[in-house]
């Protein structure tokens, strides 16, 4: 009889898997074991570009987003293959990708033909090496409650439309947009920004999309310097009476289901990342439990207490794994229909796997705190994994919380696989 669940890779995708470990192996770890070393945070992130141009002619900067504006239509699945591979080399860079895509799928999803040709088009170009774009969302005063009704909480960038010249004015403060500076903190190439069109509505009324191209004057960018995820750029971007043409606004009123669905496309592909990132400590502390004797007489891995702890790490990794397949499996069937699942599947992986790390540095001992063995550095990484791509526990667990809520849902839905549509009645719970 015909198997209906079947965890084996394709051909296809088996050669994508190997070709992107080669290629994270051999151009991105020597670059960013460079860039994570130094001070500036500016300098680390930029010292990633030629392999960034490197991965864009591979087609990895551009795989995941619509064949029709150039990309490479790849599969959820196939995103996931190729996200671990980066992310057990470098997070921070794996993240720069995937920023890029959080910032021009919500034009796929919910902007004009004319923008979508324009950005995309410009993201998928051949020559266009170093094609950045921001997702401009997350805001200094907190960003966790974007979907409540008081005008006053979540987005405060203020986008008013100036009825004389047809442009939008904008004003305010993001804190943490990714790529947003650019390689040379003059800007990404395009900026994709939440904003609120209406002082006097909740956030589930008037958020909706800017796209600030690069260049346009009164925008201002200060990078963040982070312990982990050096690789990768967050800037504090100011706005000073920044025009935008009217045509550059979309998503009029949407802007919270913008956010929703992004976070929604985006929580396995942050899950994986952190298995990337367990992989390698599991795979560093398994050869130093089998050659390391902690001054006994035979190497640890003989302790039954490091044995189990290394059964345990080795069993949370592939089942985390497996759930990371069966959201991007599920994503791939439904699209937009993934709300909980995608929360839940990026909650539960990236706090798991923050504790993998732990335990993997448990069995190494404190020979994990030693710079030159390269275990600090998944333990900085690690931790940023449950705070950002909306943290773990003020909008991810709030997000699945919202779908579980409404009457239609049962849990066979997700165990069955079925499409649960997401409607704005799910949102705003617990704000
Ligand atoms: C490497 C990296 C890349 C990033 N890339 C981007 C990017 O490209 N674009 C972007 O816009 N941002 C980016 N960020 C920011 C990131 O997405 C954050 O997740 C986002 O700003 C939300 O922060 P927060 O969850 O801490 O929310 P905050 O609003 O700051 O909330 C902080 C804490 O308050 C509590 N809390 C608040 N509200 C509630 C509530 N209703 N219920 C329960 N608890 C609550 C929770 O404990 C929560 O953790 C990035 C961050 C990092 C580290």
């Amino acid at each position: 009889m015909h198997m209906a669940i079947d965890f084996a890779l394709t051909p296809r995708q088996r050669t994508l898997k190997y070709e992107v470990r080669e290629f994270a192996r051999e151009i991105v770890r020597p670059a960013a074991e460079r860039a994570d070393a130094l001070a500036d945070p500016q300098a680390s992130f930029a010292a990633m570009k030629s392999a960034f141009a490197h991965a864009h002619r591979m087609g990895l900067t551009t795989g995941f987003l619509p064949a029709k504006y150039g990309g490479g239509g790849a599969s959820n699945i196939e995103l996931l293959l190729a996200s671990e591979e980066l992310a057990a080399v470098d997070a921070g860079f794996a993240t720069t990708l995937l920023i890029n895509g959080l910032a021009l799928l919500p034009l796929a999803w919910f902007g004009p033909e004319e923008l979508c040709e324009r950005w995309i088009g410009a993201a998928t170009a051949p020559d266009r090496t170093d094609f950045l774009a921001g997702w401009v969302v997350s805001e200094r005063g907190g960003t966790a409650n974007f979907d409540h009704p008081d005008p006053g909480a979540g987005i405060q960038l203020f986008a008013e439309h100036d009825r004389g010249s047809g442009e939008y004015v904008l004003n305010g403060e993001k804190h943490w947009p990714g790529n947003a500076g650019g390689w040379d903190l003059q800007g990404a190439d395009v900026n994709i920004c939440v904003v609120r069109t209406d002082r006097r509505r909740g956030g589930r009324d008037c958020l909706s999309v800017a796209a600030v191209e690069r260049g346009t004057a009164g925008v201002d960018f200060r990078v963040i310097d982070k312990i982990g995820h050096r690789t990768c750029q967050n800037v504090t971007m100011t706005f000073r009476d920044v025009r935008v043409p009217e045509k550059n606004v979309f998503a009029h009123g949407d802007g919270d289901l913008v956010i929703n669905r992004a976070f929604t496309w985006s929580g396995p592909v942050a899950a994986i990342a952190a298995i990337g990132v367990a992989r390698a400590a599991y795979d560093f502390a398994l050869k130093w439990a089998r050659t390391y004797t902690g001054g006994g007489s035979s190497p640890i891995i003989a302790h039954q207490a490091v044995g189990h702890l290394l059964a345990d790490v080795a069993a949370r990794i592939e089942a985390g794994r497996y759930m990371c397949w069966k959201t991007a499996h599920y994503l791939d069937t439904h699209e937009d229909a993934g709300h909980a699942l995608g929360a839940m599947n990026k909650v539960y992986c990236t706090d798991l796997m923050h504790e993998v790390v732990t335990d993997c540095m448990r069995i190494v001992g404190v020979n994990a705190l030693d710079k030159k063995f390269g275990m600090e550095k998944l333990y900085r990484d690690a931790i940023a994994f449950p705070l950002y791509d909306a943290g773990n526990i003020g909008m991810q667990r709030r997000r699945a919380w919202g779908v579980m809520a409404d009457t239609g849902f049962t849990p066979d839905l997700i165990a069955d696989g079925d499409a649960i549509a997401f409607t704005r009645s799910m949102e705003g719970y617990g704000i």
